[in-house]
């Protein structure tokens, strides 16, 4: 069976190491994939996305991912789609390789790879056709947790993150909030101390969290610190790591209807005098948001991996379809009118791309432990290429989605051919985690300027 000659991660990634070292004889993975020394890569190893420039850690995980999704074929993501079934085997899969820990450290079990590799993963897996959904079946489970990883005690992270590793364990993330939305500074959910000082009692809601039916814990973002008793707003929150345990007293998680993505659950959360240990709090009390906004720049880069992996899907279904489709006795892909939108598409899938993995790089490089580190990648350059490479890959995936339906005619419409699967989930990454307006917002006040508008 194919998945039992794939490589490990642990292997894939010590290959890659190695292949960048000169006058070392590389080793080969039996009958896997065999990726050699690139400086500019000339043999793409999937098609349509240029890969030249990309690390060869980066180009091994591709490979390695579309070698396991090639398990999980179109049809298994339509049927999970039109039955809302959550895909637990690709879950399975991804951690019986050590794929969950791609960016976590190596002495938890992890790859201790950055968000560059992590971003690629994702990319990777939405482009094999699992599209949003199979991505966001593990996407909380990689950025979630890099918070954590940073900010707990060495106990914590021992206890808390080798599960979700191995997959024994599921992480969900609950942040947003029914009546602040966006505004998050303003959320309402509450963790008041107990008497007895052995923890704290949460109450509140939360809305769009996703995979809340399947996991086992959940980073979540509370008010430690009534709103009017701070003197900033990003004051008095707290970061913390909890079991989420719909059987126990005082939670409860109700499945929202939704357009695409269907196979992973989104949900209403409602805490009410929910139990949480001490142990639960990462980091110190109050300075949660400046804990979380860790794990947000680097969920910005996955999502935008995810829509790059949406949109490159299309155009390859689109540009299949054209080539094959003939009417009025020749290709429909040779008419200039189908052709040009689609390589537009593409071009602008380009373009995202490299701000993409722009961002990613900033990130991981402006990290101290980074074997790169580069302090001179201020926190404002990271905020401002993580949430422009999030809008730029979403729009990118958008035009694309949405031209190779438009460019199948009847077909780009019919569940059987993918596109309208891919169209519906594409709108997730223009919307969410912060909409394109507010991201509009950041840039014209962080990167231009402007008076701030909101
Ligand atoms: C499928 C899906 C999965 C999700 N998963 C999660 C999850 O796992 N965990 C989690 O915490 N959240 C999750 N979310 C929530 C998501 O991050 C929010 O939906 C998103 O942040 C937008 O918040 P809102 O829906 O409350 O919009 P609102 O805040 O109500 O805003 C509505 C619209 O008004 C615009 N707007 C508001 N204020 C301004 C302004 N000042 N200037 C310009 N425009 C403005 C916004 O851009 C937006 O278009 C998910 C959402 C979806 C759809």
């Amino acid at each position: 069976m194919v998945r039992n000659m794939l490589p490990s991660l642990q292997a894939a990634t010590r290959l890659a190491r190695t292949a960048t070292r000169p006058n070392v004889l590389k080793p080969r993975w039996e009958g896997a994939l065999q990726c050699t020394k690139r400086d500019f890569s000339i043999t793409p190893c999937r098609p349509l996305m240029e890969t030249s420039g990309f690390t060869d850690e980066q180009l091994t995980v591709r490979d390695a991912i579309f070698k396991i999704c090639e398990n999980f074929p179109d049809e298994y993501w339509m049927e999970r789609d039109q039955t809302e079934t959550y895909p637990h085997e690709l879950h399975a899969a991804l951690a019986k390789d050590g794929w969950l820990g791609i960016a976590l450290p190596e002495n938890l079990g992890g790859s201790g790879l950055g968000i560059s590799e992590a971003t690629m993963m994702l990319q990777s897996i939405a482009e094999s056709g699992a599209g949003l959904a199979g991505a966001q079946s593990i996407h909380a489970n990689v950025y979630a947790t890099q918070p954590v990883s940073k900010f707990a005690t060495e106990d914590q992270r021992d206890r808390f993150l080798r599960k979700i590793i191995s997959g024994e364990w599921r992480t969900c993330f609950g942040v947003t909030e029914p009546n602040t939305g966006l505004e998050t500074l303003k959320l309402k959910t509450l963790a008041t101390p107990t008497q007895d000082g052995s923890g704290y009692h949460i109450s509140g809601q939360k809305i769009w969290i996703s995979s809340a039916q399947v996991a086992t814990k959940m980073v979540l973002l509370a008010r430690t610190t009534p709103l009017e008793d701070v003197k900033k707003p990003s004051e008095g929150l707290s970061m913390f790591y909890i079991d989420f345990d719909l059987n126990a007293p005082g939670l409860e998680a109700k499945k929202i209807k939704k357009m695409g993505g269907r196979a992973v659950d989104a949900n209403q959360v409602f805490f009410e005098n929910y139990f949480v240990p001490k142990d639960a709090l990462i980091g110190e009390e109050g300075q949660g948001f400046k804990i979380i906004l860790h794990g947000m720049n680097a969920e910005r880069c996955l999502l935008a991996g995810e829509a790059l992996g949406l949109g490159y899907a299309a155009l390859d279904k689109a540009t299949t379809y054209a080539k094959e489709r003939v009417v009025f006795g020749r290709p429909i892909g040779q008419n200039q009118a189908i052709q040009h939108p689609l390589a537009s598409a593409f071009m602008h899938l380009e373009a995202a791309k490299l701000a993409t993995y722009h961002a990613a790089r900033l990130y991981d490089r402006s990290s101290p432990s980074h074997p790169e580190h580069d302090s001179s990648i201020t926190s404002h350059a990271v905020g401002v290429a993580c949430n422009s490479a999030k809008y730029l890959a979403a729009e990118a995936a958008f035009t694309a989605c949405e031209r190779s339906v438009m460019s199948m005619g009847g077909m780009g419409y019919a569940a059987e051919y993918h596109v309208e699967r891919y169209l519906r989930e594409c709108f997730v990454p223009r919307l969410a985690p912060v909409s394109r307006e507010m991201i509009m917002n950041f840039i014209g006040e962080k990167a231009l300027g402007l008076p701030r508008s909101y």
